[in-house]
């Protein structure tokens, strides 16, 4: 019988994690509220395996074998008991994950995880009935490209499920660090602070977000410039990030009122078209004029 593999949220994601899990064999469950938007990812999802044909990375049978492995589903009440995982990945809110989470739990899947990127795993845990369960499972964006797969172990986390988290991540090709549970984990907490800090910069007038990112892709090595990478991730979602880890930290990571202002604008970086960057068809396609005048 095929495994089934549930996911929470089909935005960017979702539905990255949506296509290696088809791709590990699994019998994906992509679980999403807005109509609109499961429909526009599994658009996405179809178009990826194409671009896999023509790339040959994969055979056409293969595709449409990948791409049959994908059901969207308008909600968790249409998903059956018991799948072997479940991973939620809808906005970076605390109580929107809990219920979200608390309602996974009720389908008693083996394995629950979420993909926050700096919630603690704890605070995540507090009403679940098995938080024995569940660890954090932070996939990177785009997931199909991004080797990394950051397991985060709450308190209540047993070893058996980091054992599982850590088994899972190998099938779908992922290369695992076991993280102990503190807000924004290993990663998130060092790169939204590079983020932040390159948005004051910009702010400051220091110099152009494309020489920014340059300086740090061609003198610190970085595959890609904070700026860029910030309108990839989306500047809500690290809005979101920024806040949580204000909470936890301090005012470090406050967010610069340059962020604040361009997610007011709805400037969200390549989903919306406009951020540090414009973005046509999902290729940065230029500069952009900045609010209050910043460069
Ligand atoms: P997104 O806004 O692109 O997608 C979230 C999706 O969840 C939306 O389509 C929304 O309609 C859906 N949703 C909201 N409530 C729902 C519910 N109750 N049931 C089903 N679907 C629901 O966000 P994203 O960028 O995919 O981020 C999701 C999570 O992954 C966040 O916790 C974020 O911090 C984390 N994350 C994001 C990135 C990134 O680069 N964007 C990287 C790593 C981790």
């Amino acid at each position: 019988m095929t495994e089934r593999f549930v996911v929470v949220g089909a935005g960017t994601m979702g539905l990255g994690i949506a296509y290696v899990a088809a791709g590990a064999g699994y019998g994906v469950e992509l679980v999403e509220l807005d109509q609109a938007r499961g429909a526009a990812a599994v658009e996405r999802l179809t178009g990826l395996w194409e671009r896999a044909v023509q790339r040959g990375k994969l055979t056409a049978e293969q595709a449409a074998t990948n791409r049959a492995r994908v059901t969207l589903r308008a909600g968790l009440a249409e998903v059956a008991e018991a799948p072997e995982v479940i991973v939620e990945a809808v906005p970076e809110r605390l109580d929107l994950k809990r219920s979200v989470l608390a309602q996974a739990e009720a389908l008693r899947p083996m394995l629950l995880g979420s993909n926050t990127s700096s919630i603690a795993i704890a605070d995540l845990a507090a009403d679940l009935a098995r938080p024995e369960r569940f660890c954090g499972l932070h996939f990177f964006n785009p997931v199909w490209a991004m080797a990394l797969l950051e397991v985060v172990v709450g308190p209540a986390t047993a070893a058996t499920t980091t054992e599982a988290a850590v088994a899972l991540a190998g099938r779908l090709g992922k290369d695992p660090v076991v993280v102990r549970d503190m807000p924004g984990f290993a990663t998130s907490r060092l790169g939204v602070n590079l983020g932040l800090e390159a948005i004051r910069m910009v702010a400051d007038g220091v110099a152009s977000p494309a020489d920014i990112d340059k300086a740090m892709v061609l003198g610190y090595r970085h595959p890609v410039g904070p700026l860029e990478l910030t309108d990839l991730v989306g500047l809500d979602v690290r809005l979101d990030i920024a806040r949580t880890l204000q909470a936890a930290y301090g005012d470090r990571f406050a967010p610069p009122p340059l962020l604040l202002e361009m997610v007011a604008q709805g400037r969200l970086g390549k989903k919306s078209g406009q951020g540090f960057y414009r973005w046509t068809d999902g290729v940065r396609s230029g500069g952009t004029d900045l609010p209050g005048g910043a460069r």
